[in-house]
């Protein structure tokens, strides 16, 4: 077997052999060697509750998930120019979950290829090259997805804004422009129209319009009602094409709907799939209309070696069944809203708790030192991530001041769960020092 090595050591090969610019979570890294469920376990057996993983949607290591992986490799894996069975079936199952025109689907290897792959068929579709994207956005590590990405090309290392990419402020109504009044969502999506001409101006027309249904990187933001309904409007106005990205949101986790878009009443153009769609296994889907997939019809083929080979749809369609099966959809709306009510019971009692906000299983709690002012406490929200990994569970920390507690575990996360969660950190938040 692989030889096993102390977590100093593997740090100093990271730091020799691998991605120089990879980081670790947390201050004493952890070593992970088995994971069931909730749970990730260390080299010494010790449980973690994971709360963080978005990717492991229906519990790290589903039985059901990994015997229909484990059968398909085992019987086959080839590229997509056979016939099989398997992603056939995918597609119909996964068009089946969408509205009506979102029927023809291509399958990828992650989301970012899926978010590059969409970007090639909306300007196939209109065109035209521009692209409107939500401030602090990440949509991918590619070169394409970089440029869409504010959270990378603001950011340390980036390049900033490209010629091609409009950006629109976030949507965020407890720190943003318009405040929380029931027109934010209408006003919100106002700022397509500018941003647009904005690229006009430059020569550049509006190919797409990229948009998170929730917003992750900018902090758990959960749309204001209306906005995609406004956003979408102007777009397509302008002759643009609307894309979803539900890489992290997607497949039942935002509770009240399997498609976090449904949240907002609209039907996208697009719509991008990843993380928890192979419930770790790497595959990722764009999902799109008849008319645009025409319009992608130019004489090039589009093959993709891994995308939608027989092992990974047979992953993908346990994944399915599972959520169907186990009724996680409904788990995630009555365990997220349980979890939030606990949140907004905690906020009584901890002033640092300046807001709760979420859909489902998509929790974010904005951290803040100053409840009136609404100051972003960062330092906070690091030292609580930390005083509740010390009590072995894992959280991160999100937003573009890095305040918020990000909380996105497996969707088959229990109500005991929720109660074991908020009452460590009651007791965190109640120490002096967390
Ligand atoms: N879109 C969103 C919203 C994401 O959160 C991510 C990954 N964090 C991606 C796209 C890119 O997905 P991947 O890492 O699978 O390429």
């Amino acid at each position: 077997g692989v030889p096993q090595r102390g977590n100093q050591e593997i740090l100093q090969l990271r730091r020799e052999l691998l991605n120089p610019t990879l980081s670790v979570s947390y201050r004493e890294p952890l070593k992970i060697v088995r994971s069931e469920g909730i749970w990730l376990y260390d080299q010494q057996g010790q449980a973690y509750m994971d709360m963080v993983n978005n990717v492991c949607h229906v519990g790290h290591c589903h039985p059901r998930v990994v015997a229909a992986g484990q059968a398909q490799m085992a019987q086959l894996n080839t590229n997509t120019r056979y016939l099989h069975d398997n992603i056939v079936e995918y597609a119909l199952r996964l068009t089946a979950t969408l509205p009506k025109p979102l029927s023809v689907v291509f399958l990828t290897n992650s989301g970012t290829e899926a978010n590059d792959l969409a970007l090639r068929l909306a300007r196939a579709h209109t065109k035209a090259r521009g692209v409107v994207v939500v401030d602090h956005a990440y949509h991918g590590h590619s070169p394409s997805m970089v440029e869409l990405s504010p959270y990378k090309f603001n950011g340390k290392g980036g390049e900033g804004r490209a010629p091609h990419v409009g950006v629109v402020a976030m949507p965020d109504t407890y720190r943003g422009l318009f405040g929380e009044g029931p027109d934010a969502g209408r006003q919100y999506g106002q700022l397509l129209a500018p941003a647009m001409a904005g690229l006009h101006q430059r020569g550049v027309e509006t190919a797409a319009f990229y948009c998170e249904s929730l917003l992750g990187c900018g902090g758990q933001i959960v749309l204001p009602q209306g906005y995609l309904a406004q956003a979408y409007a102007d777009v397509r106005a302008a002759g643009g094409v609307c894309l979803a990205d539900e890489v992290q949101v997607g497949f039942g986790r935002a509770g009240e709907h399997f498609w976090a878009f449904q949240c907002q009443d609209v039907v996208p153009d697009i719509v991008t799939l990843g993380k928890p769609i192979g419930n770790g296994h790497p595959i990722g889907a764009v999902v799109t209309t008849p008319d645009i997939a025409a319009s992608f019809i130019t004489g090039m083929e589009y093959f993709n070696t891994f995308g939608g080979n027989p092992v990974s749809c047979a992953i993908a369609l346990a994944v399915l069944d599972v959520i169907a099966e186990e009724q996680l959809q409904a788990n995630a709306q009555c365990v997220g809203n349980f979890l939030m009510d606990g949140l907004r019971d905690l906020q009584q009692r901890h002033e640092c708790i300046g807001e709760v906000r979420g859909r489902g299983l998509f929790i974010g709690a904005e951290l803040v030192s100053e409840r009136g002012a609404r100051t972003p406490d960062r330092q906070k929200a690091k030292d609580v991530v930390e005083a509740m990994k010390d009590r072995h569970i894992l959280l991160s920390t999100e937003g573009p001041d890095d305040n918020v507690l990000k909380i996105k575990p497996p969707i088959v996360f229990s109500q005991a769960n929720a109660e074991e969660f908020l009452d460590k950190l009651d007791t965190v938040l109640s120490a002096e020092r967390p």
